[in-house]
């Protein structure tokens, strides 16, 4: 299975996919981790601009992150269509919705939808799950975790992203089997929750 899971900074995306790999490995079956941007030459590009090292017009931000889904996808050693095909289950921290909730504030959606749109027709996810938080919980998580760069966040931008999150499973999910799950209970009450969905596939 290709699994996805999105959503805010501070929502508990890493934990949660290390309960996943315990999961799936507690069933003997392999599973490769991976995430957006990537370890690739474009993720680690994508990165340098995050931190302010490098400066591009938010157009070509939104063109390098679909250039790196390219390589996340179809890379020949570490691509996530390699490691279905080698019988990996795949779980990814972000996906395509995270490019369409991230930069549609700053560049046209319909534009960023059509960059993704090829993602979107070669691999959807099998399941992508949205843990979904309120952006003040959101908030106090990443400033306790204290990461220099995402202490720029602000409550009000966490809040328009959740909702761009939103807007952009309504406008792009079409067809595709989308899940919220509350993020703001326990570790452990979550993994329930999505434990139950793997379940169901
Ligand atoms: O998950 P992580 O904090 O490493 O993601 C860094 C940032 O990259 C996100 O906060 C988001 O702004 C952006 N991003 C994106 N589109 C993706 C993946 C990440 O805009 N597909």
């Amino acid at each position: 299975y290709f699994i996805v899971i999105e959503g805010l900074d501070g929502s508990g995306k890493t934990t949660q996919i290390g309960h996943l790999r315990d999961y799936f490995q507690s069933r003997g079956e392999a599973c490769y981790i991976t995430a957006e941007p990537t370890e690739l030459p474009t993720g680690r590009f994508i990165r340098k601009v995050l931190r302010g090292e490098e400066v591009v017009d938010p157009r070509t931000l939104a063109a390098l992150f679909a250039a790196d889904r390219i390589e996340h996808l179809f890379h020949a050693e570490h691509g996530i269509l390699a490691k279905l095909a080698a019988g990996y289950h795949v779980i990814s921290s972000r996906y395509y919705f995270s490019s369409l909730a991230y930069q549609r504030e700053r560049v046209d959606p319909a534009w960023v939808a059509s960059l993704n749109r090829l993602a979107k027709v070669t691999l959807p996810a099998d399941l992508t799950i949205f843990l979904d938080l309120d952006p003040d919980v959101s908030m106090r998580r990443i400033s306790a975790r204290a990461e220099g760069t995402e202490l720029f966040e602000t409550v009000d931008k966490l809040r328009q992203v959740r909702k761009d999150f939103k807007q952009a499973f309504t406008d792009f999910g079409q067809g595709e089997n989308i899940s919220v799950v509350d993020a703001s209970r326990p570790p452990n009450e979550v993994a329930e929750a999505i434990g139950a969905l793997v379940k169901g596939l």
